[in-house]
């Protein structure tokens, strides 16, 4: 097959993304995916108001605007039943109303792939790569096979690797680290004929586990339930999800007259992170990155910009012809500086969603100071810097109104 400028593995968002970027450049990009699509994947499908500005600048906005999309106003969350917090997104800093993008996947996906179709980028679907390609220590393109079980070599300069959490690069070169949410498991399933109470996103933190609703369209809503898998104990997958979901009251009152559309779809082993690969050639972006955890929802706005900050790096390559380690790991640096506060946060957030009693506090207390909920889901929303709550002055705060917060509340109700 003939050479390329650039390969991208996968058109998930990550890809999608990097391939319109990086043709803005002038650049010739092969886009590969195993999959053909429509294709469908396990995610919260609530997209973080940050988004909107990459989806505008890739041109895809207007198309995932002309499907009348559901938006979201902010976030709800409760803790165990016994605190609440409602809070809708605050402004921007110029003043902009923020909402988010609440879209089924196999239709942003298949969007953002419809503006790849139209771009000078060449799509081929249903090639799985098997292997990458090395020259000496680069990275010079990938191993594969079609639909038809034919096997290629295609060769590039650069191979991005966008193909998720289970992607090439992270099995051939061993780069995904230990996870902060080992023995975790995601159940999913779209709902019908539920009826929420409003335009959010509604977090419940719950026994055995936390789950995310959002309304994806006329009485349809996702719903995610994290659990630790020993929870599962060899029952029925569908029972043990529905049964679990409407355990909690709160739940029941807003899914109970509905039922899942469908089988429930599994993911495990939810958290990681990942080393940066020791090679030239190659660059990894969206979930091939690491991978947080679902509670915040914003793996798809990170997919997102990190392939909006791989591209600029890679420009800086091609104009240099310099494709090597050094030359590219830059966008390894930058793209962890820009995301470690908000890695930092995620992992405060998981501390604190497994220790019941802090929890309801936080909650409580974020119900009364709706200023601090604010600003926490703005941060969430990716349009905060995430140091203006992983600080001393938030966490302060935040520590006075949970302390403040009825001790004698905890003391008799039992969690
Ligand atoms: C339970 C759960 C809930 C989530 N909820 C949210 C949420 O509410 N909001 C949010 O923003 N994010 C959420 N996320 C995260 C979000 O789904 C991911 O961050 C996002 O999908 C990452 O995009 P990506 O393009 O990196 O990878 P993917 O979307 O996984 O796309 C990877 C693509 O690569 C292809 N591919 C893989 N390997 C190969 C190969 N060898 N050859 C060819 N093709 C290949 C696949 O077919 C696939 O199409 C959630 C994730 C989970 C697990």
């Amino acid at each position: 097959m003939k050479p390329y400028d650039i390969i991208i593995i996968g058109a998930g968002p990550a890809g999608t993304s990097a391939a319109l970027f990086l043709e803005k450049r002038g650049c010739r990009i092969a886009l590969l995916d195993q999959a053909r699509f429509p294709r469908d994947k396990v995610c919260g499908e609530f997209i973080s108001p940050a988004a909107d500005a990459i989806f505008s600048e890739l041109g895809v906005l207007e198309s995932i605007e002309a499907i009348n999309p559901v938006r979201l106003k902010g976030v709800a969350l409760s803790a165990y039943e016994r605190s609440w917090v409602q809070v809708d997104y605050p402004s921007s800093a110029d003043g902009t109303t923020m909402s988010s993008l609440s879209v089924e996947r196999l239709m942003l996906d298949n969007l953002m792939l419809g503006q790849v179709r139209n771009s000078q980028v060449e799509l081929i679907e249903g090639f799985k790569v098997t292997d990458l390609l090395f020259d000496d220590d680069n990275v010079c393109g990938v191993k594969g096979y079609d639909e038809g079980k034919i096997e290629f070599n295609i060769h590039a300069k650069v191979v991005v690797d966008a193909g998720g959490r289970n992607s090439i690069s992270l099995r051939r070169l061993n780069l995904k680290q230990g996870s902060s949410s080992e023995g975790k498991i995601a159940l999913a399933a779209h709902w019908e004929g539920v009826r929420l109470p409003g335009q959010y996103c509604y977090m419940h933190i719950s026994r055995p586990g936390y789950t995310g609703i959002a309304p994806v369209g006329q009485n349809k809503a996702n719903v995610v339930l994290i659990v630790d898998k020993a929870s599962l104990a060899g029952q029925d997958v569908d029972d043990f999800y529905r049964s679990t979901v409407l355990k909690n009251p709160l739940r029941r009152e807003m899914l109970g007259a509905g039922e899942p559309a469908e089988k429930v779809r599994a993911v495990d082993s939810l958290a990681y992170s990942v080393k940066t690969p020791p090679c030239g050639g190659l660059v990894l972006v969206g979930d091939a990155t690491g991978f947080i955890d679902p509670f915040t929802g914003e793996g798809i706005y990170l997919s997102l910009r990190s392939s909006q900050l791989a591209s600029g790096v890679i420009a800086g390559a091609f104009n240099n012809f310099d494709f090597s380690k050094k030359q590219l790991e830059s966008y390894d640096r930058v793209r962890r500086m820009e995301f470690h506060k908000k890695f930092l946060l995620s992992k405060m957030l998981q501390r604190l969603i497994y220790s019941p009693s802090l929890c309801i506090r936080v909650v409580k207390t974020l119900g009364e100071h709706k200023d601090l909920a604010g600003m926490l889901v703005g941060v969430i929303g990716d349009y905060i810097p995430a140091g203006r709550v992983v600080c001393f002055e938030y966490l302060l705060r935040l520590a006075g109104g949970t302390l403040l917060s009825q001790p004698s509340f905890l003391k008799t109700e039992k969690v």
